[in-house]
């Protein structure tokens, strides 16, 4: 569809009497065995200027099902953003997500905040699992400068972490665990960086489980509870 028709369409009276607002896919990438999906978005409606907290955006996924995923590298002018869906379980989020295809419209209601946005001069770490690669981007651009950043992905398939490392951002460490519910790689990886601890703020996203046990590591190393923001992606 062409963005000048999808603009119309977005004037059309049965989305506005039903709240929802449309986009279209620009182009769809799967990573390792299809289990990243990479969906490059236009969304001619939001104005990405107005983000100063990480965002989530609420995509209908088929029906009255809503799910939430994280725009990553976004581009204000251009109105387009990517997102990063963990596809390796099934749900009606991966199975809306494995059909998108370029030029599909997408649909959402909302556009919220995570409430998370980096601190304006600490060192900013943030830790998260594959659902998190968008939240880790986006604190990234966040970040000025992007120096400050790191990012560490935990991740359990070496094709994916090798992709990651390769095409996303060089502050970005994935760090191969045998299982998501695996952190000791990951606590070993923060022990190895020596960050400062009163200048160091940390930004958890993921499984519920796996955010609460990093929070409870990093309590124990020494962080204040102030220095850790923490936001549960899905159990
Ligand atoms: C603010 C916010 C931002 C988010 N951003 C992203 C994002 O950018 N990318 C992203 O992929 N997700 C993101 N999520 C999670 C996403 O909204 C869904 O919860 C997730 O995709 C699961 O939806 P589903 O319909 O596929 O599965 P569900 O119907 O929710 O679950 C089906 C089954 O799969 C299990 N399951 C769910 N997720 C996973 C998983 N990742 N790995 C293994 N098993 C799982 C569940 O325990 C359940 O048994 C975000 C969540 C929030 C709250």
């Amino acid at each position: 569809m062409q963005k000048e028709s999808l603009q119309q369409a977005n004037g059309n009276s049965i989305d506005e009497r039903l709240l929802l607002q449309t986009g279209y896919v620009e182009k769809v990438n799967s990573v390792g065995k299809g289990e990243i999906i990479e969906i490059s978005l236009y969304l001619p409606l939001v104005n990405m200027l107005d983000w100063t907290e990480v965002p989530y955006i609420k995509f209908s996924v088929g029906g009255a099902l809503f799910r939430k995923y994280t725009p990553a590298a976004w581009d204000a002018k251009a109105q387009t953003c990517t997102l990063f869906i963990d596809a390796a379980h099934d749900g009606p989020g991966t199975t809306w997500a494995r059909r998108l295809r370029e030029r599909d419209l997408v649909q959402y209601i909302k556009v919220g905040s995570s409430r998370q946005s980096p601190h304006p001069t600490g060192r900013i770490v943030g830790l998260g699992d594959v659902t998190s690669i968008g939240q880790l981007l986006a604190l990234f651009q966040m970040t000025n400068p992007g120096t400050r950043f790191s990012g560490v992905l935990l991740i359990t398939d070496r094709e994916q972490s090798e992709y990651c490392n390769k095409n996303l951002s060089p502050y970005l460490h994935p760090v191969l665990c045998e299982d998501t519910d695996q952190i000791t790689p990951v606590i070993s990886w923060i022990n190895a960086q020596k960050y400062s601890i009163p200048d160091t703020c940390f930004y958890i996203t993921g499984n519920d489980f796996v955010v609460i046990q990093l929070r409870k590591s990093l309590i124990a190393m020494g962080f204040a509870t102030e220095q850790i923001k923490v936001k549960g992606f899905w159990s």
